[in-house]
């Protein structure tokens, strides 16, 4: 069976907080909308836009600032460049306005009025094609009109929707020449697939990646455009961690009404005071880089998806963790540990899911975990059947995770849930490297169980926030 390429860049994308598919997607969807009309040179006639969320985005969209991200998206900001500090209009700015109304300037270009009635949320009205559905439609001087239907499946991917022919478009829009790739077919399309072809061409995993990923870009993508993209996208995720460990170390409210502290930073200053050394030291960081990276998500900092951002923080502290163990070449253990990780991303959004909306948690966090966990084997020096097995063997053990953020935060329990992930990835990568690659479960198998978990979990459970610790826990 072949498959579209997903590329490491729709893996790995550099992007905002909180939420990839709640903040991300819907950036990126606002942007591919304004700047269609841009090209078909209708955006003067635009006199008014409005967007439409369904399902899950308009369940938890304020939690995770989804109507901030359209607002910036129509504005033609793209989301690897904007941070907090970006001039524009924001949604703040919206619903503050003194007449509930602002001038915004479509794709940079053409204004017009915007108020908040503009963005209508209905969380009752579910697409079947998935519950991230957003709808954008625009209205032009002669009245005749213009309406695009994307889905955000998680990652920060955003699919056209054909509301006729009901066939999906990857949309690739604002990403740099780097990482442009084309539509194209992967050469394996599940974890045994993958195994066979590093068997029959006597690659590591990292390797049949490093050959796909060049053969499938547009144009002439040599390996040290690809190192750059690796080291870039490890030196963004680093960053993250810094900043979660820098930021106000008295303790800073984290967003919303929850009260909730960040941790990061004292924790950091703690562990490095106290007496302990080695290995249990290196867990305490372990679980504070995960921590770092996740409370600056929360307050939409600039994170990387991996494969999601409410599960920005597992990979990017087990990466940190190795590093801290010594390895000869850095540059080199990283770009085997991302390439590798990327290959199971890859498998489980294909067969699976990474959404916390299409399959709960168990989607999100167990992904990011068995992705760190097969890297981890890699850079460890693992056989590919090993990076299989430790894979599987943290994928399992999150069968049935629920998605149930308190007050559709990225909050609780994600931050923490990114942590405990963290550690569950070395134990997993442990357990895989004792043996030795054989085992009865296989990763195909893993994925198969989440998918039909996720299938069989009730709604509720997946980022409505209308169950679980959503409705037990106090706002
Ligand atoms: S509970 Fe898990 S899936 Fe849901 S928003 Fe939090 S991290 Fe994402």
């Amino acid at each position: 069976m072949s498959s579209v390429y997903t590329t490491f860049s729709d893996i790995f994308r550099i992007g905002i907080g909180p939420s990839s598919s709640h903040t991300v997607g819907p950036m990126r969807a606002a942007l591919a909308f304004v700047q269609e009309l841009d090209a078909k040179k209708l955006l003067e006639n635009v006199v008014s836009v409005q967007c439409q969320l369904q399902g899950s985005l308009a369940a938890t969209g304020i939690g995770h600032h989804t109507p901030n991200a359209i607002v910036a998206g129509l504005q033609g900001l793209k989301v690897h460049e904007y941070d907090k500090s970006t001039v524009c209009i924001t949604w703040k700015d919206v619903e503050t306005s003194a007449t509930g109304r602002v001038e915004l300037s479509l794709n940079g270009s053409h204004n017009i009025t915007f108020s908040v009635q503009d963005i209508l949320f209905e969380p009752y009205i579910v697409n079947s094609n998935h519950t991230n559905c957003m709808v954008l439609s625009a209205k032009f001087t002669d009245g005749n009109s213009f309406e695009r239907t994307f889905l955000s499946p998680g990652g920060g991917s955003v699919l056209q929707l054909d509301n006729n022919t009901q066939e999906k478009f990857p949309i690739f829009g604002e990403i740099s020449s780097t990482n442009d790739y084309v539509q194209d077919i992967s050469d394996y399309n599940t974890a045994q697939e993958l195994l066979e072809l590093c068997k029959n061409s006597n690659l590591t995993i990292s390797e049949a990646i490093r050959r796909q990923e060049k053969a499938h870009c547009r144009g002439n993508f040599t390996d040290n455009a690809l190192n750059q993209l690796l080291d870039h996208t490890w030196q963004t995720m680093n960053q993250s961690i810094e900043s979660g460990l820098t930021a106000n170390s008295k303790g800073s409210l984290m967003p919303g009404d929850l009260g909730v502290l960040r941790r990061a930073p004292k924790m950091y200053s703690t562990v490095k005071k106290m007496k302990i050394s080695g290995s249990s030291a290196r867990i305490e960081m372990l679980s504070c880089y995960a921590l770092a990276v996740n409370e600056q998500n929360a307050e939409g900092g600039r994170i990387v998806t991996a494969p999601t951002a409410g599960s920005a923080g597992v990979i990017p502290a087990v990466i940190r963790y190795l590093l801290e163990e010594g390895v000869d070449d850095k540059s080199k253990a990283i770009q085997e540990f991302l390439l590798t990780a990327s290959a199971i991303g890859f498998i489980i959004k294909q067969n699976g899911s990474i959404s916390g909306a299409e399959c709960g948690c168990q989607a999100e966090i167990g992904s990011a975990c068995a992705m760190a966990a097969a890297g981890l084997v890699a850079m460890r020096g693992g056989t590919p059947e090993q990076i299989e097995n430790a894979a599987e063997i943290a994928l399992e053990h999150h069968f049935g995770l629920t998605c149930d953020p308190v007050g559709g935060l990225v909050l609780i329990p994600c931050i923490e849930r990114n942590a405990i992930a963290a550690n569950t990835a070395v134990t997993a990568g442990s357990l895989a490297l004792a043996g030795d690659g054989s085992h009865k479960v296989t990763l195909d198998m893993a994925i198969e169980t989440m998918r039909q978990t996720g299938i069989d979990m009730n709604d509720a459970y997946k980022e409505t926030s209308r169950a679980g610790l959503a409705t037990i826990v106090e706002c």
